[in-house]
C-alpha cells in the first residue's frame, strides 16, 4: 500500500523539520495554521497545501501525523469532532507527542471505534535529529499498522522500534525522559564542580568521555552549559511535563531521584519554562 497524502498537526520545533523531510521525500503535505504562521509559510514554499480548518486537512489525509505539546492538546485537537468526522476510515493516525500512556489509549479508542487505525509513536533525537531525519521512533500498536506507515517514518527517522501495544511508545518515552532529565541535572552539577576545581571542559570531555561517569547528556550539553547558552531546543516546560508523566506512572512506587528531579524542574519552570531544558543548570552553575 502506498500512502502519499500526509496531514501534519503541530508545526513546532520538532514538527516543522519533520514535515520538511516529508516534503523532501516526495509526500503530499497538508497543513493548517494554529497561532504562528511562519512554519506554514515555509512549508507552503516547499509545496505543502494549507487548509483553513483541521477538518479540511483531515479530509485530505491518508496518514495524519500529530506532534503537539502535551496531553491537553492531544485531547482538545485529536478528539475534536472536526477531525474525527472528516478522517476516512482507511486513514491512519501516527501520534508522536510525548504524552501519557493513558491519553494515548483514550485517543486510540476514539479512532479505532471509527475504524481508523492508530500508531503510538513518540520520538527522541531532538531538533537536530528532526532536521537530519535521524530520529528514533518508539512505536506502540500493531505491527501491520507500523509496516503500512514505515516508509513515512523512514523519511523522518533512522531507528524505528515496536515496543508493545498502544501506550507502550509513550511509556518508554517517559522512561527515556526521566533519565534524560536526571542526566541533565547530573551534567550541570559535573560542569559546576569542574569549574570550581578549575578542570577545563575539554579535559572533562576527553577523560570522562572515556570513563564510567560519561553520559550522552554530558557529552552533548557540556558546551552549552559552559557557555550558559539556554536557547531552545527543547523547552524546559516540556521536560517538566515528561518528568511529571514518569512520576505519575510510578504512582506509589518510590523513585527518589525522579521525584527530586521533578521538584527541581517544577521550581525552574516558574521563571524558565520557555528556555531550553538545560536551563535547569542556571540554578546549579556558579
Ligand atoms: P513546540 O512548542 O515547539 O511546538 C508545538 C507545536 O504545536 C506548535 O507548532 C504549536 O503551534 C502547535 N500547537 C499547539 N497547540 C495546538 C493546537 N491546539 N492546534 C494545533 N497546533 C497546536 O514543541 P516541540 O515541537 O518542541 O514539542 C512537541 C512534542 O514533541 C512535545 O510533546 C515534546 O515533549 C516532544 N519532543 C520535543 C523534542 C524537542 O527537542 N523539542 C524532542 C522530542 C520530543 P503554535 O506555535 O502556532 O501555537
Amino acid at each position: 500500500m502506498t500512502l502519499k497524502r500526509v496531514g501534519f498537526i503541530g508545526l513546532g520545533a520538532m514538527g516543522l523539520p519533520m514535515a520538511k523531510n516529508l516534503l523532501k521525500a516526495g509526500y503530499e503535505l497538508h497543513i493548517s495554521a494554529h497561532r504562528n504562521r511562519e512554519p506554514v509559510k515555509e512549508l507552503k514554499q516547499g509545496g505543502a497545501t494549507e487548509h483553513t480548518s483541521l477538518g479540511e486537512l483531515a479530509a485530505k489525509s491518508e496518514i495524519l501525523i500529530s506532534i503537539l505539546p502535551t496531553d491537553k492538546e492531544m485531547d482538545s485537537v485529536l478528539l475534536s469532532e472536526d477531525i474525527l468526522s472528516h478522517l476516512s476510515t482507511k486513514s491512519i493516525l501516527i501520534e508522536m507527542t510525548s504524552g501519557s500512556p493513558a491519553m494515548m489509549k483514550k485517543v486510540a479508542r476514539a479512532y479505532e471505534e471509527k475504524g481508523i487505525r492508530v500508531l503510538d509513536g513518540p520520538v527522541s533525537g531532538g531538533t537536530a535529529g528532526a532536521e537530519q531525519g535521524t530520529l528514533t521512533v518508539m512505536t506502540g500498536g500493531r505491527s501491520e499498522v507500523l509496516e503500512d506507515v514505515r516508509p513515512v517514518l523512514n523519511a523522518m527517522a533512522k531507528q524505528i522500534y515496536l515496543v508493545g501495544e498502544i501506550g507502550a511508545g509513550k511509556a518508554i518515552k517517559a522512561i527515556n525522559q526521566m533519565l534524560a532529565a536526571m542526566h541533565m541535572v547530573a551534567s550541570a552539577e559535573a560542569v559546576a564542580l569542574a569549574e570550581k576545581l578549575e578542570i577545563d571542559k575539554e579535559m572533562v570531555k576527553k577523560v570522562i568521555g572515556n570513563s564510567s561517569g560519561a553520559s550522552w547528556m554530558l557529552m552533548n550539553k557540556i558546551d552549552s552549559l559552559s557557555e550558559r547558552n539556554f536557547t531552545p531546543g527543547f523547552k524546559l516546560a516540556l521536560m517538566k511535563k515528561d518528568v511529571q508523566i514518569a512520576n505519575d506512572e510510578a504512582g506509589e512506587m518510590p523513585l527518589p531521584f525522579a521525584a527530586n528531579t521533578l521538584e527541581l524542574f517544577k521550581d525552574a519552570e516558574k521563571e524558565m519554562g520557555d528556555l531550553d531544558f538545560s536551563a535547569i543548570g542556571k540554578n546549579i552553575l556558579p
